[in-house]
Order: C-alpha cells, then structure tokens, then sequence
C-alpha cells in the first residue's frame, strides 16, 4: 500500500483545492513560519478520522474551515481526500485504488467517504488498522510532539505502542466485542426484568389455571352425579307414574259405585211407592163394599119385618097385636132418632096403608118379597166381592212384607256401596295428593334437567340408563344433597372467563419460554464473546509482549547510534490503581476497595557517561533524541506505510542531524516519510520537496521546488 497524493480544500489555511503527490520515498514539505506546513501535517490526521480537535490545534470542527480573509471569502466545509494504491490489497477493499474522504461543515456535522461512498467513522477506522494506520497516530508526529512518547503516562504510552505494533485491529475487535457483551447484557438484563416482570402474573395464572382444572374435576365429578342422580330420578318419577296410573283404576270404580248407589236408590223409594198406593185402593174398595153391605142388610131386615108384620095382620083383621104395635113404636122412635124422616114417613104411610086394605097387603107382600129377592141377591155379590178384595189385600200384604224384606238387601248393598265409596274417595284424595307431589316432583326434574344442562353445557344422558336397583328415597335425596354441595364448590371456583385465562395463560407460557430461550440464547452469545475476548487478550498480550522485545532490540540500537553508546529499554510495568465508590450492601460493609491492575510501559535509559538514570534528568536534545530512537524503532519493528515527521529533527545538532538523515533513509525502504522540515540535511535527503508560502490574500499556496529553492524558501 502506497500513499499516492492529499488534496485539501477549505481545509485550514489551504482555501483553494490544493494537491500534493507522494511518488517518492520521502517528501520534504519546507516553507516559512505560518506558511501552513502543520496544517498539511493535520490534513492527515483529519482524513484519517481524529477526533481530538486539539491535536489538530481547534476547538471544534468549525476550525478546521477556511475562515475567509479580506481577499478570500470563507468556505462552507472544509475536506481533505486522501488517495492510497491499494494494488496489494493492504486494505481489504477490492478496488487498486482506495480513496478516503473526510467533510466538515460549518455545523460541525462530518461526512465520510469510501471511493465516494459514505460510510461511518467506525468503518474508517476498522479499515485503516488493517493497515497499521491507526488512530493514536503514532506515524504522525506533530511539531513538538516527538516528546509526547516520553512524556506520557505509561497507559498513554502502551496505547501508542499497542498502535504502533499493529494491535489495533484486535484492540478495536476487542472493544466491539465488549460493546457487543455489554450490549448482550443488557439486553439479558432487559430480558430478565421483563420476566422477572412477568414472573407474578404466570403465577397468578398458574393458580388460577389450577382451580380451572380444579374446577374441571368438580364438573366431571358433578356430570357423573348428575347422570346417576337424573337416572335414578327419571327412573323413579316414571315408575311412579305409572303406579298412578294404574291406581287411577279407583276413579273408574268411584263411577260405577256411583251408577250403583243411583240405581240401588232409585229402585228402593220407587216399590215404596207402588205398594202403598195399590194396597191404599184396595183397602178404600173393601171398605166401601162392607159399607153397601151393611146398608144392603140393614134394609133386607127392614123388608123381613114388614113381612112378618103382613102376615100377622091377615090373621087378626083390625087389631093391632101389642108386639107389633111395640115394634111399630120402636121403629119409629128409631127413625126419628137417626133423623130418616123420609124412611120414617114411608113406613108410617105403609103401615098404615096395611091396616086399610087386604088386597093391597096381597100386593105389598109381593113388592117386598121381590125387593128381599133383589136385596139378598145383592148382598150375595157384595159378600163375594168382599171376600175377593180381602183375598187381594192379604195377597198385597204379603207382596208388601216380602217387598220390605227386598228393599232391606238393596239398603244393606245401598249402605255397603256408600262405605266402598267413601273408603274410595279417601283413597282417591291420596291419589291426588300422591298426583301433585309427582307433578311437583316432575316439575323439580325439569328444572334440575335444565340446570345441569346450564352447568355441564349439555344436558346429561339418563334416559337410556337402567335403574333396577330398589332403594328408599332417602338415599336419592342424600344424592341430591351432594350434587348441591358440589354445585356450591363448583361455584365457588368461580369459573367466569376460563377459556381467557387458559388462553392468556398458554400465550404467557410461550412468552416466559420465548425469553427463557432468548436469555439462553443471549448467554450463550455472550459467552462465546467471553471466549473471543479472552481469545483477544491473550493474542494481544502475547503480540505485545514479543513486540516489546523487538522494539527494545531496535531502540537500544537506534539509541546507542544517536548516543554513540549508553542503553534504552522499555518495560512492561503493572501498576495497582484503586478505584473507590463502588457501593455494595450495608451488610457488606459499605464502600468497597475495587483495586485494578493498569498494565503500563516505562523507558529506562542510561546515557555514555553519564550517571543519568531518569528521564527528566535528560535535556532538550537528549530527550528528542529518545523520543526519535523509540519512534523510529517502534516503526522498525512494524513499519507503518506512512510516516509523518513535523519538525522533528528541530532540535539536532549538525552531527545528529546527520545520523537522523541516515536513519530516515533507513526507515524510507519500509515506510513513505513525509518531513515537515527547516533542516538543510533533512531536505537534502528528500525526493520531492513542496515549498508552502503565505499569499498576501491569507491562503496557502503549494509549489514543486528543488533543494537550492528549497533552502531560499525555507527561510
Ligand atoms: P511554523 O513553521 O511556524 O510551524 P507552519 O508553516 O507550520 O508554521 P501552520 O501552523 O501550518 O504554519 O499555519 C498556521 C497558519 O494557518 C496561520 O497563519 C493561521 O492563521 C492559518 N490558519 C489556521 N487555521 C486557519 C483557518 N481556519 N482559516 C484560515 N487560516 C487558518
């Protein structure tokens, strides 16, 4: 890898684009005081990425800009473009030619640019420790600077040995590897807070997930008892029901005992009935007969006394015999008595009539001889009559007898009826209630039907399951009991949204596993960069230590060259540094000791004769003399392509001026030396010298000059 040219522009003094060409092994930049040289020295430093504005002698990225003169307006940016071969592929770019370019503006906003592409710093700087460029610029030496290897502290100094070794490129491997562990923790401690974070909440759910399955085994546990109770009952129920049925067979009784009693009742009052009335108009027509009868003989006794009296006055003509004038006498007296005038005056009249004429007792005789025929003849009937009517009567009244003794049996089977009716009626009003406590119990199985269909999402089987068992109710009642304290537990559960929690639960699972399996994941990343970094440790502790040895060997000869004798070494030094603040626990005791070892070198130099051991002991030249023989022998050990020297010969006297010449030319077979330089011998040794002038209008102008010029415009 070659340098092949710089090119500013705005850059600092250089306001116009200015270009300078490295074809040689070295080059020797001359000019005057305030020309612009450094700022030539710093275009460097800007291109290849510093950030310390104040190695680039600014405050701020402002400074850098051209900041206009009189003549000149101020520029916007300021840029520098540094163009390398890159034919060896030195930096793993696939192109021969590697171009790096660096803008500041005014914003202090910076851009960078690989072969015209923006990349970033980081980028930048990764791609140049490949090439031994880095960033502690250890191959730029500003003016002044050379002393800066001795003067730094030992940390600063192994820095700028680890660059110059080229360790730089493990360093910055090293550093992304622990930005990437940090990082990597980070994010596990993220990880971790966000499932420490979730830990309480899966363990909510974890309980609540294990009274669902709680509550599950109560569910099967109550759809067993269910279908065992609703069997049992449906079972029971419809048994029950057809007991009712067939008892309902009383009703059908209850109805013909009904017809019975109506038609036992019926019969009885209706021969009652008839009986009485037929004997009533038998015994009125017996009564009457004998009434006429009686009639009938009283008058035929009257007609056979007139008779008798007929026969007695044919007899005794005129007379009247006393007993038939007594008889006369009473008949009357008799009449009168009974008030039967009528009766009476036709037997006065008779009598008399019988006492006037003979031949009309003759006549009479006959009347009342044929009025006895008729009346006998009649009384004959009515007797017969009167026997017949009896006969019927004792006929009825033995019918009546026998009858009441009929309706007695039809009472008894009356009496006998009711009885079985209303021993049937009570028997129906157990019936009824047996009925309604069913249908209450028919009712009772519905509503538990529906309820365990509620409670189970679907209603048990208990149709088809055969009961045969014969068991008292109080072992179904004690079931029902259990299924209330089942349901009661099961309610306590509480089940409202158990599809959710499960669902939530499940989907907290996976992410509790997802972040298990990131923070293992992340371990193991960090792990392996543990790995790396150890790796990287060990390779740079290794690399550094042997580069130690080699530069010690070269910075002892370069030291005895510049010295002409006397010794100069470097070493490794391990210093304890104590950091404080850290705070642990009060258990721990507070504040805590964090002791940390600083590995560091130190420069040990022993000049020809003189007793001179430190390196404050040294003078101006002495020291730059140190600080040239480490730098030169630390870029003899891993050459850098290039080599910026500011003004580092400044303070060499004639003879050293020349071993310091020597010793470029030496280090120019490894490395490109650009000299910033007032030395003659220094220019003399260069292949190309740049003269920079101050303009009267402020800016830096660049000019080819030869090594007479030189001289006149290094002055
Ligand atoms: P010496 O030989 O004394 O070391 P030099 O040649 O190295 O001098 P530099 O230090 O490079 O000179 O140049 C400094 C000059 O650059 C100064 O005159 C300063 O005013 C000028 N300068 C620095 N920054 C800017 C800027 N941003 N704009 C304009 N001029 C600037």
């Amino acid at each position: 890898m070659r340098l092949q040219s710089i090119e500013l522009s705005g850059f600092k003094s250089f306001a116009k684009k200015t270009a300078l060409q490295f074809d040689t092994a070295i080059t020797a930049i001359v000019g005057p005081n305030g020309s612009g040289k450094s700022n030539v020295a710093e275009s460097f430093r800007f291109v290849l990425g510093e950030q310390s504005m104040k190695s680039m002698r600014g405050k701020r990225g402002e400074d850098m800009i051209w900041n206009g003169s009189s003549a000149v307006p101020r520029a916007g940016r300021a840029s520098v473009k540094l163009i390398f071969d890159n034919s060896d592929r030195a930096l793993s770019l696939d192109f021969d030619q590697a171009s790096l370019e660096r803008t500041v503006h005014r914003d202090g906003v910076n851009d960078y640019a690989l072969n015209g592409s923006s990349v970033r710093l980081r980028d930048i700087q990764a791609l140049l420790s490949q090439a031994n460029i880095g960033a502690s610029g250890h191959h730029i030496i500003s003016q002044g600077e050379a002393d800066r290897v001795l003067s730094a502290s030992a940390r600063e100094r192994r820095e700028m040995i680890e660059d110059a070794l080229g360790l730089t490129g493990y360093l910055y491997k090293r550093e992304e590897a622990e930005r990437k562990l940090d990082k990597t923790a980070e994010n596990m401690r993220e990880v971790e807070a966000v499932r420490r974070e979730l830990g309480p909440h899966l363990k909510f759910l974890q309980s609540q997930v294990k009274k669902i399955e709680n509550a599950e085994r109560l569910r099967e546990e109550l759809a067993v008892s269910y279908t065992d109770y609703l069997s049992r009952e449906h079972w029971y129920l419809k048994s029950a029901r057809a007991e009712l049925q067939e008892e309902r067979g009383a009703e059908h009784q209850r109805k013909e005992l009904d017809t019975k009693i109506a038609h036992l009742r019926a019969g009885l009052e209706k021969k009652h009935d008839k009986g009485s009335d037929e004997l009533i108009a038998l015994e009125e027509r017996a009564r009457k007969s004998r009434s006429r009868r009686e009639s009938l003989v009283r008058e035929l006794g009257g007609v056979e006394g007139e008779l008798r009296a007929q026969a007695r006055m044919g007899s005794e003509e005129g007379t009247v015999p006393m007993r038939e004038a007594r008889s006369f006498g009473e008949k009357i007296v008799q009449l009168a008595e009974g008030a039967q005038w009528q009766e009476l005056l036709t037997f006065a009249r008779s009598f008399l009539q019988k006492l006037t004429s003979g031949g009309e007792v003759a006549r009479a005789k006959e009347e009342l001889e044929a009025k006895k025929r008729v009346l006998e003849s009649e009384i004959k009937t009515l007797e017969i009559e009167e026997a017949q009517v009896g006969q019927q009567l004792a006929a009825l009244r033995q019918k009546i007898e026998s009858d009441k003794d009929a309706s007695r049996d039809a009472e008894r089977e009356l009496f006998a009826a009711m009885a079985e009716r209303s021993s049937l009626e009570s028997a129906l009003a157990l019936l009824r209630s047996k009925e309604e406590s069913l249908m209450r119990e028919e009712e009772r199985f519905k509503e538990e039907v529906r309820e365990a269909g509620a409670l189970l999402q679907k209603i048990p089987e208990y149709e088809g399951q055969m009961v045969v068992e014969d068991e008292s109710r109080g072992a179904q009642e004690e079931r029902r009991r259990k299924l209330e304290r089942l349901k009661i537990r099961l309610e306590e559960a509480g089940l409202g949204n158990s599809g959710e929690i499960l669902k939530e639960h499940q989907e907290t699972v996976e992410r509790d596993a997802f972040l298990t399996r990131e923070l293992q994941d992340l371990e193991a990343s960090a792990q392996s960069l543990r790995v790396l970094i150890e790796d990287l440790t060990k390779t740079l502790e290794t690399r550094f230590v042997d580069g130690i040895g080699l530069i010690n060997k070269e910075f002892d000869e370069y030291f005895k060259l510049m010295f002409g004798g006397g010794s100069a070494s470097l070493q490794v030094t391990k210093e304890q540094k104590i950091k404080r603040g850290v705070e642990l626990g009060e258990d721990e005791g507070g504040e805590q000791e964090d002791v940390e070892v600083e590995e560091g070198v130190e420069i040990s130099v022993a000049l020809p004769h003189k007793r001179i051991k430190g390196l404050h002991m040294l003078s101006g030249g002495e020291r730059a003399l140190t600080s040239i023989a480490l730098i030169f022998a630390m870029s003899q050990v891993n050459p850098p392509p290039f080599l910026i020297l500011d003004e580092t010969d400044a303070a060499l006297d004639e003879a050293n001026s020349r071993r310091y010449g020597d010793m470029i030319e030496n280090l120019a077979k490894k490395s490109q030396l650009i000299l910033i330089t007032h030395n003659r011998e220094t220019m003399s040794r260069a292949g190309v010298l740049y003269g920079v002038t101050m303009g009267s209008d402020g800016t830096s102008k660049l000019l080819s000059v030869k090594f007479e010029e030189a001289l006149a415009v290094a002055k």
